[in-house]
């Protein structure tokens, strides 16, 4: 039951990112959401948004909560848009077998560039710091 999920979960790393106990270059951050850098990017500008509240799945969490979540990724959406590229996806990975790895639920924001796969296997390295501080300035209200 949605109501039944608990506001933080100790053991997940994006409730510790919420709370800061856990570092994130955080990109957006409202009441009841927040969207950083995702450290192990596919494409520059990967990125992620997420409920404050812990739930493992989007049925999980409350429909106010739901909506709040679909609010901050239009804006975020509307960012990448205008000031990295009109071509991205989004995802919603739910349950292990659909490749959810943190079960607190997020939305992926992934820039696409051209017409490469970004999603073989190997792509992925470790966000470079140099590079997630122009990514988060980029992407940062004027
Ligand atoms: P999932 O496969 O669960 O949909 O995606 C989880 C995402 O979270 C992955 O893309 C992974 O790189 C990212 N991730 C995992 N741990 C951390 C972390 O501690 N910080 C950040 N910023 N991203 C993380
Ligand atoms: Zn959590």
């Amino acid at each position: 039951m949605a109501s039944a999920a608990p506001a933080r979960d100790p053991n997940c790393v994006f409730c510790d990112i919420v709370e800061r106990r856990a570092p994130a270059w955080i990109l957006f951050e409202d009441e009841h959401t927040m969207a950083f850098l995702d450290i192990f990017p596919f494409t520059r500008g990967h990125l992620l948004v997420i409920p404050k509240r812990h739930g493992a799945r989007l049925t999980d969490i409350p429909f106010e909560d739901q909506m709040r979540l679909i609010r901050s990724l239009d804006e975020i959406c509307r960012r990448v848009e205008q000031r990295l590229t009109p071509h991205y996806n989004v995802a919603l990975n739910t349950g292990a077998n659909a490749g959810q790895i943190v079960f607190h639920v997020h939305f992926h924001v992934i820039p696409r560039y051209g017409k490469g796969n970004p999603f073989g296997a190997g792509s992925r390295e470790r966000l470079d710091e140099t590079e997630a501080r122009k990514v988060v300035s980029e992407l940062s209200p004027a």
